[in-house]
């Protein structure tokens, strides 16, 4: 049988390459082509890596002969430009990282490195992963595979417009408020953020580190889960990776909703600015899991309403820390200036774009004395209140839907005058980061053509249930089976 082996899924690729029908270097080379192909109109990658993905391609095929193969073998994955690799340059989108080369792997690189999968480039995202669109990359803004015109979501939107556009098979993302899910949500493929503590930070260039985690873009919630399983685990290099064992993912995967306890939150069914097409494809979404077996139980998240605040004092608080690191010495841009001061003023006041100032001047306010306890302090103290929320509502339901993002993609442009309104499309992604809970995103319709996508939240360390759930949705209908058109025009294309 002949495939369009770009547009083959985990457990296909692993058959063929198992049974040598295909190699990983046709594998690789059929996505490079393409991406050369179609990445000048969706500009998911600031840096491909022909090369160094044929080598990896061709150690994959020699481990593949030898028996040694693992889930991920010579599987082309694309990592977003956050997280630090040896082998090709890590900007963060940033002007200030530009160029910039790691000594290191991050933990997740090195972890997909060992099971011999293919990276076949590093993703746009937006400048430090502070944004909704990748509109705040410093180099180009990522297109919707669905919609050209439209952004992809962010910040890692160009790990998810590569995963929509078959230009890699699965991709790492960053979530810190909605980075992975909500852009997963707008180009209809499926977004995984774990629970904090899940996967290694070490390496991620940090945004807010007490909220900020790792995790997979693919096609279907099954690749999702097999890519988690590689890349999660405790390491001693990152503090707050939790000493926890992972389960096998796939184990309870296709156990069915049946007698599952899922939450409704009320506070979730409406906000401001609200699509009624988004409104209406979630409440068919949570019929479903009824018509399922699953048991619909109204839940109560009162203080979810301060998440978006809360956040906003918090992250940039964390990331005006976190960023100080950047002072034209220790990394990357250098503009060397009369005096120690000139040059960290200059190289960061022009290494910098205005979204990263604009949190390094909120968070620095956040944390001054004087304010530090009505702002950063009363943030953590209502963070706190969040969190008991979804304890109190984890005890009666086994996982809580909502949707990902209250809108479809927006226009290219539409939304980069109004930092509020950027914002807002985080409203149902960020309760779970501030309570350090996981959430998967996954297409549940259509709205004026383009996706509109399901989160499903669990408890602390409970991926297995959120998988188990989101496969059986998925299985049940068929969104995730719809394509951009930009694909369908080659459906005929074989290699
Ligand atoms: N859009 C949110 C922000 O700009 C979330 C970003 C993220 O999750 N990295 O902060």
């Amino acid at each position: 049988m002949i495939k369009v082996l770009t547009a083959l899924g985990l457990v296909d690729a692993r058959r063929l390459l198992d049974n040598r029908e295909i190699s990983a270097a046709e594998l690789t080379d059929a996505h490079l082509n393409w991406i050369d192909e179609i990445d000048e109109q969706v500009k998911a990658f600031i840096t491909p890596m022909h090369e160094q993905a044929r080598g990896m391609a061709a150690d994959a095929d020699r481990a593949i002969a030898a028996g040694e193969a693992s889930p991920m073998t010579g599987i082309p994955v694309a990592l977003k430009d956050i997280f630090c690799t040896v082998d090709a340059p890590t900007s963060a989108a940033s002007e200030i990282l530009k160029g910039y080369r790691s000594p290191m792997d991050a933990t997740v690189v090195e972890r997909l490195r060992a099971a011999r999968a293919v990276f076949v480039g590093k993703t746009n995202t937006d400048e430090f992963a502070m944004g909704s669109s990748t509109e705040n990359s410093a180099f180009f803004t990522t297109h919707n595979p669905w919609d050209l015109e439209r952004v992809p979501g962010g910040s890692s939107g160009g790990s998810s417009a590569a995963v929509a556009a078959n230009e890699a098979m699965v991709s790492l993302g960053s979530d810190t408020g909605g980075s992975i899910r909500q852009p997963a949500g707008f180009c209809g493929v499926v977004g995984m953020k774990p629970t904090y503590g899940r996967v290694s930070r070490f390496g991620l260039i940090a945004f807010a580190s007490s909220l900020d985690q790792i995790g997979p873009f693919s096609r279907c919630v099954e690749d999702s889960a097999m890519t988690l399983q590689a890349i999660a685990g405790h390491d001693r290099r990152d503090a707050t990776s939790a000493p926890v064992e992972v389960p096998d993912y796939l184990e309870e995967l296709r156990a069915g909703v049946k007698g599952l306890r899922v939450g409704i939150a009320e506070e979730f069914s409406s906000v401001e600015g609200m699509e009624p097409g988004v409104k209406e494809a979630c409440e068919a979404a949570y019929a479903m899991f009824s018509e399922l077996g699953a048991e619909l139980v109204p839940v109560q998240l009162p203080n979810a309403k301060y998440a978006l605040p809360t956040y906003y004092i918090t992250a940039p608080a964390e990331a005006s820390a976190n960023l100080a690191r950047f002072d034209g010495v220790k990394y990357g841009l250098n503009i060397e200036s009369d005096t120690l001061l000139d040059t960290y003023l200059r190289t960061r006041g022009e290494g910098f774009g205005p979204e990263v100032k604009r949190r390094i001047m909120l968070g620095t306010y956040a944390l001054a004395s004087g304010y530090y306890d009505a702002y950063y302090v009363k943030a953590q103290k209502v963070r706190t209140l969040i969190k008991r929320d979804f304890d109190r509502a984890f005890e009666g339901v086994d996982v809580i839907l909502a949707p990902t993002s209250p809108t479809v993609a927006f226009k290219i442009g539409a939304r980069v005058d109004d930092p509020l309104q950027m914002y807002l499309s985080d409203i149902f992604t960020i309760p779970a980061n501030m309570a350090g809970l996981p959430g998967i995103s996954i297409p549940c319709g259509f709205s004026e053509g383009l996706p509109v996508s399901l989160q499903i939240m669990g408890p602390a360390f409970g991926e297995s249930v959120i998988f188990r759930a989101a496969h059986a949705y998925e299985q049940a209908t068929t969104w995730h089976k719809e394509r951009p058109a930009l694909l369908r025009e080659r459906a005929d294309t074989t290699v």
